[in-house]
């Protein structure tokens, strides 16, 4: 074989042609037999940095993952591309047990998938001992980051993997997740007991992602307004208590948008009937609370809407990163106000979790929601990376939905006189009506339409308004506090802005540019070089072979085909099989197994 194996897996089992960003490292790392920790992004293709190794190295590659809904797609799709790889746990029957432990013993497969409890739980010893004579050649951790207490999805059960080096003593382990700052990335190291480990931390960025923020206003309509923007694409709006969610689903689906919704309160079988249904694209769009995620590989989400903000920036690029893993661009939209940080403050301090820490959390948080500068700038920052670009191309602000305000210090000083005048005893949504000059009874009866300050800010919209409030409280001029419900109150920097309006020069607010008259929107750049070329109604067309396939063969449609190669495949328009591998994401193994099919819906369109 030519010194490239790595590569020639690569384009004859995934068909894919180039590496991605520090892919080629992290694969060289493995094949070395090199401990390593690799840091990558969702949808950096962190999979294959063990799976094509796999295929070059001599031996078993055992592959510990926490997630049993994963593991099953992971072999599906491993399966699909004709690489044989199996897994072992819980969900298992007695008899497709002994399948794989034959198998096993057979020395049929490259990769087989494990639960941690399968290896170091009870009976791990002998299932260890049982692998160890199938030829390990090396161990991954997948979503390492598990194994700290200082990562955001801290298991006791991976703290077990410490034993791996002892029951595997010649593999070698590498550990690979998307969030790792470096104290956990140590932790991941220690724990495991790492020795002289190969560190690869690719940049946090995902460039294919559009940003926005918008200030809650007439939520129902600013949902809508999404849906349109993704006509038949695949969603998940977060919300963040469960009757949210359950109204929500209920009023999308009644409005035309069939929606499922997801949270703790229902039942096992419901929320896996719920979530099954959105995988195998019976249903594209799913209501949950945050309790979704982990585990969803529907790599085709094209937008992820929160109403209301998380508690940190983590849970922010956790969540919302599940839009847009096949690299095709994505939106992410956070729709926050200023009572979302409020209900957390009141939540964490009655969960006793009100510590420093959290709390810094969370004024992040609100920092980002109140933003008006580049969100992929202030998100690469916050983790850490440097950012070099001046214009992202993918944001709300970069891409010239906002616009700054005139006179920003006037504008915030009738906000911040408003406040003081009304005693620091109100929250945002009265401030609002005062200073619109709305004579609600509410304001009336408080005597509130007869101050100085009640309609300064007249014929502006509420959603105005309350932008920037929240702008205000997130450059720290004003904060939200009180126990049973929020009241705005300013802060020293707040105080001394209203006394001497020099005292923050550089006061920039910004809001919504009023939509263009056409309907029109500037597409993102990911957007357009994603679709350049492409035949929309092939891809659709090629969209409903995939499906019926999907349908007859009992898998999620993903795991036949990932849209982007469905993109490139209604791109090149292939009419020949050998044509057909020269698409990104076809191997000879599905070029062949189901080559057929779509190469006649592409004839069948072209001529
Ligand atoms: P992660 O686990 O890091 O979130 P995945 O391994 O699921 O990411 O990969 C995300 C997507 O990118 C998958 O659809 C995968 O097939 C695709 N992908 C991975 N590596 C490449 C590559 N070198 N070229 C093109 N697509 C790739
Ligand atoms: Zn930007």
């Amino acid at each position: 074989m030519p010194a490239d194996r790595l590569s020639q897996v690569l384009h004859q089992y995934w068909g894919y042609s180039s590496f991605r960003p520090l892919q080629r490292e992290a694969m060289d790392a493995v094949v070395a037999g090199r401990d390593s920790v690799v840091v990558l992004p969702t949808g950096g293709g962190k999979s294959l940095c063990f799976q094509a190794p796999a295929l070059v190295r001599d031996g078993l590659a055992v592959v510990v993952s926490p997630l049993i809904s994963l593991m099953k797609d992971q072999v599906d799709t491993l399966l699909g591309n004709g690489v044989p790889a199996a897994l072992f746990n819980s969900s298992l029957s007695g008899e497709a047990k002994s399948r794989v432990m034959s198998g096993l013993r057979r020395r049929e497969f490259r990769l087989l998938y494990v639960s941690p409890e399968r290896l170091v739980g009870e009976g791990g010893q002998s299932f260890c001992t049982m692998l160890a004579g199938c030829g390990v050649s090396f161990v991954a951790i997948d979503e390492a980051h598990c194994i700290s207490q200082w990562g955001h999805d801290f298991r006791p059960e991976y703290r077990q993997l410490a034993s791996l080096k002892q029951l595997f003593p010649g593999a070698s382990l590498h550990a690979f997740t998307a969030t790792a700052t470096a104290r956990v990335r140590r932790d991941i190291t220690t724990q495991l007991a790492l020795e002289d480990p190969v560190e690869l931390v690719g940049g946090f960025d995902r460039p294919n992602l559009v940003y926005r923020v918008l200030p809650r206003d007439v939520l129902k309509k600013q949902l809508l307004a999404v849906l349109e923007r993704h006509p038949r694409e695949a969603g998940i709006i977060y919300c963040t208590s469960r009757k949210e969610v359950d109204a929500l689903a209920d009023w999308l689906t009644e409005n035309g948008h069939p929606a499922l919704p997801y949270h703790a309160g229902l039942s096992d079988e419901e929320r896996h009937r719920n979530q099954d249904a959105f995988l195998d694209e019976r249903v594209e769009l799913v209501v949950a609370t945050v309790a979704f995620g982990m585990g969803i590989d529907r790599s085709d989400v094209r937008f992820v809407v929160h109403v209301g903000a998380p508690r940190s920036v983590e849970h922010y690029q956790q969540e919302s990163g599940r839009a847009g893993r096949d690299g095709l661009e994505a939106e992410c939209l956070l729709i926050s106000s200023a009572a979302d940080f409020m209900r957390w403050r009141v939540m964490l301090e009655r969960n006793g979790e009100f510590t420093d820490a959290s709390k810094t959390l969370l004024q992040q948080m609100e920092r980002y929601a109140g933003g008006t500068s580049c969100r992929h700038r202030h998100l690469s920052e916050y983790f850490g990376d440097r950012w070099g670009k001046t214009d992202c191309g993918a944001c709300d602000v970069c891409l010239g939905e906002l616009e700054s305000v005139p006179e920003p210090v006037t504008v915030a000083r009738k906000i911040l006189s408003c406040v003081a005048r009304v005693g620091q005893r109100f929250g945002a949504a009265h401030i609002t009506a005062v200073l619109r000059g709305q004579s609600s009874e509410a304001v009336v009866t408080r005597g509130h339409a007869e101050l100085s300050t009640f309609g300064l800010l007249s014929g502006t919209s509420i959603a105005e308004v309350r932008g920037y409030i929240e702008q205000l409280s997130a450059l720290g001029l004003l904060r939200q506090t009180g126990d049973a419900y929020p009241v705005l109150a300013l802060t020293p920097l707040g105080s001394a802005l209203l006394k001497d309006p020099a005292a923050c020069p550089d006061l920039v607010l910004a809001r919504q540019k009023p939509p263009r008259r056409d309907g029109t929107r500037t597409r993102s750049t990911a957007e357009a070089e994603s679709w350049q070329d492409v035949d929309r109604t092939l891809f659709d067309r090629l969209r409903e072979v995939r499906l019926r396939i999907a349908r007859t063969r009992g898998v999620p449609p993903y795991v036949i085909f990932h849209d982007a190669a469905l993109r490139d495949m209604a791109r090149v328009k292939p009419t020949t099989a050998a044509a057909l591998l020269d698409v990104r994401g076809v191997g000879a193994r599905k070029a062949e197994d189901l080559g057929e099919e779509f190469l006649d819906a592409i004839r069948a369109h072209t001529f």
